[in-house]
Formats: C-alpha cells, sequence, structure tokens
C-alpha cells in the first residue's frame, strides 16, 4: 500500500504539480482534444504524445533531402550514413544497456522474428519455449508460426504459464519453479517485460536467472517497459530483447523498433541470422563483394538502410527522455500511479465496481494501472471519454489507465477522479465527497 500522505483535493494535486521538476515536460507536447477541450491522456501505453519538436527534427531531414540528394548519405553534419549511432546513447541509458548491445531499427513484431533466428536453436530434446498466458496477440502469432517452422507442435512446444487460481498476476516463484520444471527441455524463455494487459513488470533478472540455470536463454518483449520502467539488461544478463518507440517513447505510429542483443554476443559470426547488407561490416559494405561478415555487436542483425525519417522522429523524443533522465521519470512515475491508484480506492471503495489487477507494489508495475470494471460495463468508460478522458478498453472489462509521467500532471490525475466520482455514483450509495 501506498505510504505517502496523498489527499483527494484540487489544492494538494496543484502543490504536487508546483513542485515537479519535470513539470515543464508538459509544455513540450501536442495533446489531443475531445469535444474541443484538451484531453485527460491516459494512453501514452498505446501510443505517445507527439513532441513539439518532431516537426523541426524531420523538417531538417526533409531539407537535407532535398538541398543534397544522394549525397546527403556521406555529406555534412548531418549524413544519413551513421545515422544509427544517434539514438544508441539515449536507447543505452533507457534499457541499461552498453551502446554496442543496442540498435534502432525495423518494426518490433519483424524483431522478434530475426531475434528467434538466431536464438531459437530447437534439437530433438531441447525446443520447449515459455511465456505467460495471454501474451500480446503479435507475439503469440510469432510463437506459434516459429514452432511450426521447425516442424514443432505449439501445444507441445509452448508452455503458458497462467496466474493462480483466484489471481491475475503471476509470482516470481511460480516461474521459476516451472522454469525448473522444464530443466532441459526447454530452449528459451519469451516473456514481455510489462504484461500489456495486467500492467506487471516481472522480474526480469530473475527469470533470467532461472532461464540460464537450466541452460536456456531468456529473450524479453519490452513494447510496455522501454520509457517506462528503469531496466539493466546487460546487468541482468538478458540475452535479447526488443521493443517499439511509439508508446511510451513518443516516436509516432508505428515508428522504429529497436533490439538488444547482449555484449557475449558481439563477436559470434557463427550465430545464425538472416542478414542484409545494412549487418554488414561498415568498413566493407560498398565493396559488393561476396560472403556475409556481421558488424560487431547488435548492429550486425541489421538488415536494411536506416529509416531516416522514422529516426528524425525517434530522436525528437529519445533527447526529451535524455533531458528528463529514467531516474526521475520513474520516481514520479511512482508517486502519479500511486496517486491515481489512491484516489480510484477512495471513490471505488469496497463497492466492487473496480478492482485494480496490476500489483500493489510499485516494484511491480510500471506507470499503467488496469481496472476490472464490474457494473456498468462499457457506458462507463464512454461516459469519461465523453469527459475527455482518454484511456484504453480492452474487452470484455478492462480499462487501462498510463499517467505517463513525462506529460501527466497531478492535477490531471485528479481531475480523472472528479469525473469518475460522478460516472460512479449511480453504483454507490454513499460515496466519498470531493473537498478542496
Ligand atoms: C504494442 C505491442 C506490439 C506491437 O508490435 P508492432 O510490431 O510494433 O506492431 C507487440 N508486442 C507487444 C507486447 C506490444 O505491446
Amino acid at each position: 500500500m501506498n505510504q505517502f500522505p496523498y489527499e483527494y483535493s484540487a489544492s494538494f494535486a496543484e502543490k504536487m504539480d508546483a513542485n515537479d521538476p519535470l513539470a515543464h515536460f508538459r509544455g513540450k507536447f501536442h495533446f489531443p482534444k475531445v469535444n474541443g477541450n484538451e484531453a485527460l491522456y491516459f494512453c501514452g501505453n498505446s501510443l505517445g504524445l507527439q513532441p513539439i519538436a518532431a516537426e523541426v527534427y524531420l523538417k531538417r531531414e526533409l531539407t537535407h533531402w532535398a538541398d543534397k540528394a544522394v549525397d546527403g548519405h556521406f555529406h555534412g553534419e548531418e549524413a544519413w550514413y551513421g545515422i544509427r549511432k544517434k539514438s544508441k546513447p539515449t536507447l543505452a541509458q533507457i534499457l541499461g544497456a552498453n551502446e554496442g548491445e543496442v540498435v534502432a531499427m525495423n518494426n518490433l513484431s519483424v524483431n522478434l522474428h530475426l531475434l528467434m533466428v538466431s536464438f531459437y536453436r530447437p534439437t530433438s530434446s531441447r525446443y520447449k519455449i515459455l511465456v505467460e498466458a495471454g501474451a500480446f496477440p503479435s507475439d503469440q502469432y510469432m510463437l506459434e508460426t516459429q514452432l511450426k517452422f521447425h516442424g514443432l507442435n505449439p501445444s507441445d512446444a509452448l508452455v503458458e504459464i497462467h496466474p493462480r487460481k483466484g489471481e491475475y498476476t503471476l509470482r516470481t516463484e511460480d516461474i521459476e519453479a516451472e522454469i525448473q520444471k522444464q530443466g532441459d527441455a526447454l530452449a528459451m524463455v519469451n516473456m514481455s517485460g510489462i504484461q500489456y494487459y495486467t500492467g506487471q513488470f516481472f522480474d526480469i533478472q530473475r527469470i533470467t536467472q532461472a532461464a540460464h540455470e537450466v541452460g536456456a536463454v531468456a529473450g524479453f518483449d519490452l513494447a510496455h517497459a522501454a520509457g517506462n520502467v528503469p531496466m539493466k539488461l546487460h546487468d541482468w544478463k538478458v540475452d535479447f530483447a526488443t521493443w517499439c518507440s511509439y508508446k511510451y517513447l513518443n516516436s509516432g505510429p508505428g515508428n522504429v523498433s529497436g533490439i538488444f542483443v547482449h555484449e557475449t554476443y558481439a563477436n559470434r559470426p557463427d550465430l545464425p541470422r538472416f542478414a542484409g547488407w545494412w549487418g554488414h561490416s561498415e568498413a566493407e559494405r560498398f565493396k559488393m563483394e561476396k560472403g556475409f561478415v556481421p558488424m560487431e555487436g547488435a548492429d550486425g542483425w541489421q538488415l536494411a538502410n536506416s529509416n531516416v525519417l522514422a529516426l528524425a522522429a525517434h530522436q525528437a523524443s529519445l533527447d526529451l527522455f535524455q533531458e528528463a533522465g529514467m531516474t526521475a521519470l520513474r520516481e514520479k512515475s511512482i508517486r502519479l500511479t500511486g496517486y491515481l491508484e489512491y484516489l480510484i480506492q477512495q471513490i471505488s471503495g469496497n463497492s466492487g465496481v473496480l478492482e485494480i489487477i496490476t500489483p500493489k507494489n510499485p516494484d511491480e508495475r510500471g506507470c499503467q494501472l488496469s481496472l476490472l470494471i464490474h457494473k456498468g460495463g462499457k457506458a462507463v468508460f464512454d461516459e469519461w471519454y465523453s469527459q475527455g478522458v482518454v484511456g484504453d478498453w480492452r474487452n470484455p472489462n478492462v480499462i487501462r489507465l498510463a499517467p505517463t509521467p513525462l506529460y501527466t500532471r497531478y492535477s490531471d490525475v485528479y481531475r480523472f477522479a472528479t469525473i469518475l466520482e460522478k460516472s460512479l455514483r449511480k453504483f454507490i450509495d454513499s460515496p466519498t465527497t470531493i473537498q478542496g
């Protein structure tokens, strides 16, 4: 339970905003409007807001293209040839990696498949993959078709781990026990870092260690973790990971993904991979000769020309993360999400209307709270939307709200609470009354 002395009052929220060292970042984003008014945006877990500077970053590349055309690859300070290097310092900080271990490329689902080529090497005895039940559909389809590609039957080779009866999230000790149980049969653990539906932040370090202890590799889909929680992928010895940039990383719809490949594999040209010219030794690339020689580190998994316009928008956001820092963001995030949790508990109380299924322990979640709504269904969510609340609805009855610390105020969370209170009045006999 949150210890902070929160209050359900406008003055408390205003005081918190006034003391927020990150408050000025809000002004660096475009906010959408709902019914003509600025939205209360709690959907950064699905699509992050547009940094106002994104336009400037994009225009710079358009101008470079207009002025230099093909020479733009090699000429000038903004030469595109080495553009992949620009995002590395900030990505490395966000993921807890060395710069050589990360590179921005492709889209998430594409990268998952590419990484499987290198890291999923089933044998007749070691071929199973462990994943949390209810994984994001793209991950499920990826795993299903990878297994079939290797001639395996997903109903045998895929081990899906479920929460205990009556629980919504997984216990780390149960994940570890399942890994130990699979033992020599387990080839890989492939889980999300933060579960998209429940908001649970898995113990990546312990899961990775358990996988390694039985001789399996550990890879993570960090779509909901990147830019949301600080991580230490290098120290945790994670084998590989991938993420997307359009959720918490605010880089625009469908924008570039990134991969992490642990340093242990930096010089492993023997690892099988599907290659393209952009992963080939940089010095030799334009010799256009036969024989693939991978670049060192994550760069050796690149296939194609960097997508310059995509990377420009990505960089606009990464520069804000660099300025804010993950430590400060996390600190605010824990407080802000704690405030949302507190207000929901104050308002819904023991009425049974709303049930938070995201873990209560801040170490086991990012900024997202997932709520089961037991009365009123989608009509309640739609009523919130008409008041300007942008969250997201997942069938059959889950509402996800993500007060992202980069651009959400305490007073936005407070305002949501007043809307929530009004909408629940008809279900609750004696609701708390709003003070201040
Ligand atoms: C958002 C999300 C994706 C989306 O994949 P794309 O390839 O970017 O479309 C995949 N997996 C998870 C867990 C996600 O949350």
